[in-house]
């Protein structure tokens, strides 16, 4: 073998230049677009489902907490970052769920790459739908467990995976509502079917917590599941909550384990008592007003079928997510900037966060959209939209 020429320093990143173009020419650039602090544009982009990352409660207990205990937790959860207001809302998390325990992480990435890895490992063997978020992927890629991810939304490959592996142990990733489509995974059958194999079922309920089930409790609330012995669910602080930080729920000796041994929990610096307290306060407006989860649910219903009418492909909403299929990656970005330009926000997925290859503008309802709000949004969505994206 020869050896390769040494480059001199201001070459040896000249090979980024040219993955960009290539990513240039597959229309496959990402941008930063700054949001301003109070947009007059209406946001059909983001995650605050519940609409309580502004709100006056939670915004105000973030800025209390960070007045009182520091603006940064000031190290990891096993050293100096665990505050008696990461213990409340950990206690608080597991009895809304119904679980015997939770812990907080510093996002839900963290959450779901420490619960992938601490619970699996090279005796393990993996199950996942391959529409997984890109977190958990992660988690099974660092697992060095045997992972099989099979067809979306298929539970006798699910089955048939599990019953031909060749490992002891085995845990079944899933995302309870899938974050391109927004559709939701059959929980209770997996949960029926992991029974019958032996396995664990680990839910990734990042969009259906505060949305899903009797007062916001979740998707694996809704599919009865919270209490189970052996379910682990993960969520993200970030979405209906509005506020930032994950946290995994679920039986006490699974919690116990991943204090010990999830990397991401040990080497990483808490969760700042400002995003914990926001949480709290926010737990708390959802106990207070267990309509909001509906509400979501309907406005997502309603801004899905008003595209339809108009011709869009539009998924049915499970949960508050809204794919509306593009005809390529080009028109879609194109389209969400005419959108923008229109005052109305809206997401944008292409290669490689979508899993089958079709770009999408992806929307989201919030509890506090207004039926005019939905009309505007129908209207310019419609009026933007490029050839080929309406049947
Ligand atoms: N899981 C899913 C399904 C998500 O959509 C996200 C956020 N996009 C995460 C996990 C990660 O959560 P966080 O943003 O808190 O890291």
């Amino acid at each position: 073998m020869t050896t390769p020429p040494t480059p001199p320093p201001d070459e040896v990143f000249d090979w980024l230049d040219v993955e960009a173009e290539k990513r240039a020419s597959a229309g496959l650039v990402r941008q930063l677009r700054p949001r301003p602090a109070r947009a007059d544009e209406l946001d059909l982009a983001g995650n605050d489902y519940l609409g309580l990352a502004r709100d006056k409660r939670v915004a105000g207990a973030s800025a209390a907490a960070a007045l009182r205990w520091g603006a940064g937790s000031t190290g990891s959860r096993l050293v100096t970052g665990s505050t008696e207001l990461h213990t409340e809302l950990e206690l608080e998390l597991a009895r809304f769920c119904g679980a015997q325990a939770a812990l907080v992480f510093s996002s839900g990435f963290a959450a779901n790459l420490g619960a992938v890895t601490a619970l699996s490992g090279s005796e393990s063997a993996i199950v996942t739908d391959k529409y997984i978020h890109a977190s958990l992927i992660e988690g099974c890629r660092l697992s060095r467990a045997d992972v099989a991810a099979v067809a979306h939304s298929t539970p006798s490959a699910i089955k048939h995976a599990l019953a031909t592996r060749r490992k002891p142990r085995a845990l079944v990733v899933t995302d309870s509502v899938f974050s391109v489509d927004g559709d939701l995974a059959p929980l209770d059958e997996l949960a029926g079917i992991c029974r019958s194999h032996g396995a664990a079922l680990l839910v990734d309920d990042a969009h259906g917590f505060g949305v899903l089930g009797e007062g916001g409790r979740g998707a694996v609330h809704a599919a009865g599941l919270s209490g189970a012995p052996d379910v682990v669910t993960t969520l993200t602080l970030s979405k209906s909550l509005g506020a930032q930080g994950g946290a995994v729920v679920g039986p006490r000796r699974v919690i116990k384990h991943l204090i010990d041994t999830a990397r991401s929990f040990i080497f990483d610096t808490a969760l700042a008592p400002a995003s914990v307290a926001a949480a709290l306060s926010a737990l708390h407006a959802l106990k207070e007003e267990p309509g909001l989860a509906g509400k979501v649910l309907e406005n997502a219903g309603n801004l899905a079928m008003s595209l339809k009418a108009a011709g869009l492909k539009a998924s049915v909403p499970d949960a508050a997510v809204i794919s509306v299929q593009a005809p390529s990656a080009e028109t879609a970005v194109a389209w969400a900037a005419a959108c923008a330009e229109q005052g109305i926000r809206v997401g944008c997925f292409r290669p490689p966060s979508v899993p089958d290859g079709i770009s999408r503008l992806r929307l989201t309802a919030r509890a506090d959209l207004t039926e005019s709000d939905v009309d505007r949004a129908v209207k310019v969505i419609t009026a933007t939209a490029p050839r080929g994206a309406i049947a």
